[in-house]
């Protein structure tokens, strides 16, 4: 039996050739330089902040070059597949702006290099698995868990690398012993279990010196030197199923791929990739190896985040508390591209698209992720979308994740005139950051949710009731911002406070306190709190009514 006798034995009825499939997925036409690229995440139901990271460079390199950005749904480990996982994906990827322009969507596939689903293209894998096995550059291979098992304590024992290579599994080289020949051919016919490991060309257990090398372009961390890759890896499990490392490289191959950007926990499978494709016969895509999300852990140090101990690693956590969408891709440029932040000052009013993404400018080493520093950069965004879209916004989150601020949205108008306090000054006020907390800043202008949270200031609480009554007593809404204060000096050194800090600070024994403590006790009773944007701007927008009835309480 030869090798083609075998690959037919093995796959006796197959639709189409490799060369069919090839010119059915011809080289896509495309401007000169146009980038094609794909997000291939498993449907196990969880989309995480590192899918995120990845698409928005997918995106941006595709739709910067005027390319192609699709989404392959990799579902070929069947153990982790849940139910609308597939939605989940592409709404939670819509919701912060990232667009696919083919692939899987929500009402089928789009595009003419599909099936887009790994788990429904069983067929070409096994075309291709036929073709490297026609050519005596993959095998059947019948060792049981047991067998390999044996295997490894072997090697264990000898000090030799662990694995399936030349040597290993007898099945590997049937071709030169007519018994394993047959021993193949009478297992095949009773339909025992077993898998296709690829035949590879490597040299094994050589040292570092010895070993041949190739030359990998990654876009993120240059030109890479890549061991070649010895083991006999499986290629298509027992079910049926290829493996990752397959499936990654037929499809990149017919779906012309031109840059495949994965995590870096993809590196030391390089090697076999690499081999793949040159078995093949088909060309390596530009690899974009992306650095890992880390964060400062705990402890201090930096760390992977984690699902169990990091909420902020979910998609649904940005949405839930309610992020702009907007703010999360500024934030994530800024760990992209190193340049950005500097760009961002130069053109503090472009859009992120103009921005030019480029895949060297990204760390290699870890991005750090800070949820600090993604509030600040939010409250920078927020202040650039207006007032009446973030009223809006935060309309439509509240509807989805937090139906107990229905009442904010009653009237409209007064939320936008809330929103917008201090935010057309001279130095703008930011505080608006994501609508959880926006929601409790607001809060005391809304009966609803109005709380005295602070105490008053001990310099003044004695005297609290008598400096509202006061108050109240002197209080014209139609006076200006500078006539309203200046009615709270009076009433200050009238009650013996001093009229400026700076007095009391001098002469303590002179005061019982100064006109801040004063106006504390008002804002207190007015807005539950010691902190806030300007007192009179605030009785503005509550309204007379209002501000009465609360200094009356
Ligand atoms: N399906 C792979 C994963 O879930 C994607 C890796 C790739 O993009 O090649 O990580």
């Amino acid at each position: 039996m030869n090798y083609k006798e075998l690959s037919n034995l093995i796959y006796p009825e197959l639709a189409h050739t490799p060369e069919e499939y090839e010119a059915m997925y011809p080289a896509r036409e495309l401007p000169e330089g146009a980038k094609v690229t794909r997000l291939g995440p498993s449907p196990t139901g969880f989309i995480h902040l590192g899918n995120l990271y990845g698409a928005f460079v997918d995106e941006r390199l595709a739709h910067q070059s005027n390319g192609v950005f699709y989404l392959r749904i990799e579902d070929t480990d069947d153990k982790r597949f849940v139910e609308n996982a597939v939605e989940t994906i592409i709404t939670s990827l819509d919701f912060f702006g990232i667009n696919f322009d083919e692939g899987v969507t929500q009402t089928g596939d789009i595009g003419t290099y599909g099936d887009y689903t790994q788990s429904h293209r069983g067929e070409i894998y096994r075309t291709f698995a036929k073709e490297l096995l026609s050519k005596g550059l993959a095998y059947p291979c019948f060792l049981t868990e047991e067998e390999i098992t044996a295997i490894r304590e072997q090697q264990d024992a000898a000090k030799l690398t662990p694995g399936i290579y030349a040597g290993w599994s007898k099945y590997r080289d049937w071709d030169k012993d007519p018994a394993i020949e047959a021993e193949i051919i009478s297992r095949l016919e009773a339909g025992e279990p077993y898998v296709i490991r690829l035949k590879s060309n490597g040299a094994a257990n050589v040292s570092a010196e010895d070993a041949v090398r190739n030359t990998v372009v990654d876009a993120v961390r240059g030109e890479l030197s890549v061991p070649e890759n010895f083991q006999d890896i499986v290629i298509i499990k027992q079910t049926g199923i290829p493996t990752y490392h397959f499936a990654h490289v037929v499809d990149d191959h017919l779906m012309r791929t031109t840059h495949v950007v994965r995590g870096e926990e993809w590196l030391p499978s390089l090697p076999i990739h690499v081999e793949l494709f040159h078995d093949l016969g088909w060309e390596l895509p530009v690899y974009c190896h992306t650095a890992q999300l880390m964060k400062i852990g705990e402890d201090g140090n930096k760390r992977k985040l984690s699902k169990r101990k990091d909420p902020e690693l979910s998609l649904d956590y940005y949405r839930s508390q309610g992020y702009h969408p907007a703010a999360v891709r500024e934030y994530l440029l800024t760990i992209l591209n190193s340049n950005y932040e500097e760009w961002r000052e130069a053109n503090p009013d472009a859009p992120i698209e103009d921005f030019e993404f480029t895949c060297e400018k990204m760390s290699s080493s870890g991005a750090l992720f800070d949820l600090d520093k993604l509030n600040d950069v939010s409250k920078g965004v927020m202040l650039r979308i207006p007032a009446a879209d973030i009223a809006a916004w935060l309309g439509k989150w509240s509807k989805e994740f937090a139906p107990e601020y229905a009442y904010v949205f009653k009237d409209m108008n007064y939320l936008e005139q809330i929103l917008d306090i201090g935010r057309h000054d001279a130095r703008p006020r930011a505080d608006l950051v994501y609508a959880r907390q926006i929601m409790d800043f607001i809060s005391y202008f809304f009966e609803e949710s109005f709380e005295i949270v602070d105490e008053y200031p001990a310099e003044a609480a004695a005297d609290a009731e008598e400096i509202i009554s006061r108050y109240l007593d002197s209080y014209d809404h139609s006076d200006d911002n500078e006539i309203w204060f200046s009615k709270i000096r009076e009433i200050a050194t009238d009650m013996g406070y001093a009229a400026k800090p700076k007095d009391y600070k001098k002469n303590p024994d002179d005061y019982k306190g100064h006109v801040g403590h004063v106006s504390t006790v008002i804002r207190i009773k007015l807005m539950g709190r010691a902190q806030s944007p300007d007192v009179w701007t605030i009785q503005q927008i509550m309204g007379e009514e209002t501000v009465r009835a609360r200094l009356s309480k």
